[in-house]
Parts: C-alpha cells; structure tokens; sequence
C-alpha cells in the first residue's frame, strides 16, 4: 500500500502497486513499518524499530524438547532460552536492543564479545554450557512501543483505519486472539476482550500499561 486514501478525514480505500482499492474500512497490521501511518494522517505513531539478536548455542548434551521456555529474569540480560533441538538452545535477551533510524528488516553484526557476555549468562543458569559453541545467530526487529505493548483498535481521529501495530517482541503468540478481535473492531462488532487499555490515547494520557517485571518480561 503506498497511501492510505482519505476524504473528508475518512478512509475511503488505499492505493497500492496494483492500483486502487475503495475500501469504507481498512486494517493496517504493518509491523516495523507502521510509522507509514503517521506519514499518511499525520497522527503521532510511537512505534520505533529496535534489532534484536538470537543466538543458538550447542553445549555438550542434548536438552529434548521436553525442556520448558525459559526465562530468567534474574539475569542483567532478561534472557529467555528454549529447546532448539539435538544439543542446542535457543537463547535471546529481553532488553532493549539497538534501535534504527528507519524501519529495516536487513541483518545486524553479532560481535563474538556479545556472545562470550550472552554465554557467561546462559552458562550461569544452565552449567554445561559453559563449554557451549555458537552454531548460528541471526538478527530480527522489533516493533516497540514506549510501554512494549500494541495499539490496537479503531483510531478515532481517522473512522475507517483500524491498527495493530507494536507487539515489541512478543506479537506472534498474541496473534490468534488479535486476529480475531480486529476483525470483530472493523466490522463495528462486541470485540471478545475490551481494546479501550490497547488505545493510542494512553500514551498522550501518560498511561501506560506496566506488567509486574518490567517491560522486556513480556517478551
Ligand atoms: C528476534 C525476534 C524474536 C521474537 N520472539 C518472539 C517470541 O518468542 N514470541 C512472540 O510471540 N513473538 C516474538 N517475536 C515477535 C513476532 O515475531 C512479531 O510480533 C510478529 O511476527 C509480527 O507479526 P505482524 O503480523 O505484526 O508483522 P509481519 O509478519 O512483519 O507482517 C507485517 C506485514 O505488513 C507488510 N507491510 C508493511 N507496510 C506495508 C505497506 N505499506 N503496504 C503493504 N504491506 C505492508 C509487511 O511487508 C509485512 O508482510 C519475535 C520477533 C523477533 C524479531
């Protein structure tokens, strides 16, 4: 989509690569690339795009599948660890990554003195890796919020644009349910849970939503 097309402050369709579409109601679920909606109605859109690094470590012996999704808030890295299969684990932190000036998916460094540090934690919880090895690593962005929860729901301002964007590193598990409760926004329907703690207007409120651990734990 290259342009959200608006008449009299409404949305009225979209124009994309393919030409364009009228639309009375149109769902942007755009990820790191969400700021296009500012661009297009000019509403504030607090999303930022921060990289994150996911190492998998192979130590000496095999942790089956058996083994539980793992996170240690104790760590300074609020890392989370899960079964990557055979000998390897799956180790990430829950701290704020590196945050890009634009929106861009492409793969960071991953300095071998951030593996060593990430290691020495992981080694910390889990002993035989203290002789692990890095059998890959790679790199992916987040879509964070300043409370690193989505917005989600109609947007007042603009009838006909509804939003779900900033998931901040843990949108996959919360799709099923956001799917569902989207669809029932922009069909003007009773949505399962209430979207009103979601809405854009807690950041202008200063009221943002707080989990128990601090914002990474969500991830
Ligand atoms: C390293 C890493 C680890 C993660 N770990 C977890 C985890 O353990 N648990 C968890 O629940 N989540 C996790 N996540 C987060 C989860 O992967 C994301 O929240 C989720 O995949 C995002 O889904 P989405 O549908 O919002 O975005 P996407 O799947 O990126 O879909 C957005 C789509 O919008 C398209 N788009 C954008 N702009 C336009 C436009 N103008 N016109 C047309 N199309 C457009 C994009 O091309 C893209 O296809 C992790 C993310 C990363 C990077």
């Amino acid at each position: 989509m290259r342009q959200l097309l608006l008449q009299g402050g409404k949305v009225v369709g979209v124009d994309t690569s393919q030409g364009r579409f009228d639309a009375p109601v149109v769902v942007s679920a755009q990820n790191i690339w969400a700021s296009d909606i500012e661009r297009w109605t000019g509403i504030a859109t607090p999303v930022k795009a921060e990289r994150h690094t996911v190492l998998a470590l192979e130590g000496p012996q095999a942790y089956t599948y058996g083994m539980p999704v793992y996170k240690d808030l104790g760590s300074p890295g609020m890392l989370y660890c899960r079964s990557y299969g055979g000998r390897q684990m799956l180790v990430s932190e829950g701290t704020a990554g590196e945050t890009l000036g634009t929106p861009d998916n492409e793969q960071g460094d991953v300095p071998m003195d951030y593996v060593a540090e990430v290691g020495a934690q992981a080694a910390k919880r889990f002993p035989s890796f203290e002789t692990a090895g890095l059998a890959s690593s790679w790199t992916g962005v987040y879509d964070v919020t300043p409370d690193w929860n989505p917005v989600l729901g109609p947007l007042p301002e603009v009838p006909g644009l509804v939003v779900a964007y900033g998931f901040s590193g843990h949108g996959f598990k919360l799709s099923p349910a956001v799917g569902r409760v989207l669809a029932q926004a922009a069909l003007g329907l009773p949505t399962d849970v209430p979207l009103a703690p979601y809405a854009l207007e807690r950041f202008r409120g200063g009221r943002l939503l707080s989990g128990r651990y601090g914002s990474g734990a969500v991830s």
